[in-house]
């Protein structure tokens, strides 16, 4: 990437674009490469492929746990022969509508300042030499990105409220608890409701009756019930212990209560 492709572009910017079928790159992009998955990533694949959380995570991904990182990193897993991404045809993308939010964002990358870089140059993405012009904010709505964008959300905060302060964060127990949560939904909804949880803990009828039914808001209940027991934020609370603002996640309402 050249000095003049790191430029930063506001969502005002237009840029040069186009990927289709016919360019001589197609799908080139989606081979060994690194793609990090988010819980939204890895909740909208599985619903695209009709299998539950723990099938996708068990076939598609590789999760790495860095030492003093209490929410570990999931990666995409290449195929082990030709290092292509599991969903690329010859076709195109086989989840399309469903993919990830890196591969929703090329050729382009957001910036920590709100602004956005090429990512590629047009020597390896032919598409950036296609005459399409597009504003930034326009093309990236046009890939679906405000959903992923919200969801983020969810997961940057409680990231830097669990950098923000001390905790023990190499107990197994805890980051058995993130994982499930935060990348196993439908394991999390078993947890919730199939095992002691509901016993324990008061959780709002409506609540209840939205994460039942849908998964995006299972998702945020999941960053809701972690700051709940790291961090005490009294989205629900200890039944009989009103008082009560927090509760160990690792602790009595444990995964291996699930029936
Ligand atoms: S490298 Fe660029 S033009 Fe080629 S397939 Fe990927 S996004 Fe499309
Ligand atoms: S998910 Fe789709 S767009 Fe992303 S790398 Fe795989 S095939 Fe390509």
């Amino acid at each position: 990437m050249n000095q003049k492709d790191r430029r930063r572009f506001e969502g005002v910017h237009a840029f040069q674009f186009n990927c289709f079928p016919g360019v001589s790159c197609f799908t080139n992009c989606c081979q060994d490469i690194t793609i990090v998955l988010t819980p939204y990533d890895i909740l909208r694949l599985k619903n695209n492929l009709q299998i539950s959380s723990g099938d996708f995570l068990d076939k598609y991904t590789i999760m790495i746990l860095k030492k003093g990182h209490l929410i570990p990193m999931v990666i995409l897993k290449m195929n082990e022969d030709d290092k292509k991404c599991p969903f690329v045809t010859p076709e195109g993308c086989s989840v399309y509508a469903d993919r990830p939010w890196p591969c929703r964002m090329y050729p382009l990358d957001a910036n920590d300042d709100g602004t956005y870089s090429l990512i590629t140059e047009s020597s390896r993405c032919m598409g950036l030499k296609e005459k399409d012009t597009h504003k930034i904010s326009e093309w990236l709505e046009s890939q679906g990105i405000s959903p992923y964008e919200e969801m983020n959300e969810y997961l940057s905060s409680l990231i830097i409220q669990i950098q923000a302060q001390p905790m023990d964060i190499d107990n197994p127990q805890v980051q058995k608890m993130l994982i499930m949560s935060l990348y196993n939904v439908d394991k999390f909804r078993e947890f919730i409701f199939n095992s002691s949880f509901l016993e324990r803990l008061e959780v709002e009828p409506e609540i209840l009756d939205a994460i039942r039914k849908s998964d995006e808001e299972l998702l945020k209940f999941a960053y809701e019930w972690i700051k709940f027991g790291l961090f005490g934020k009294k989205v629900l609370w200890v039944k009989g212990k009103p008082d009560q603002k927090s509760v160990d996640v690792s602790g009595s309402t444990t995964e291996s209560d699930v029936r």
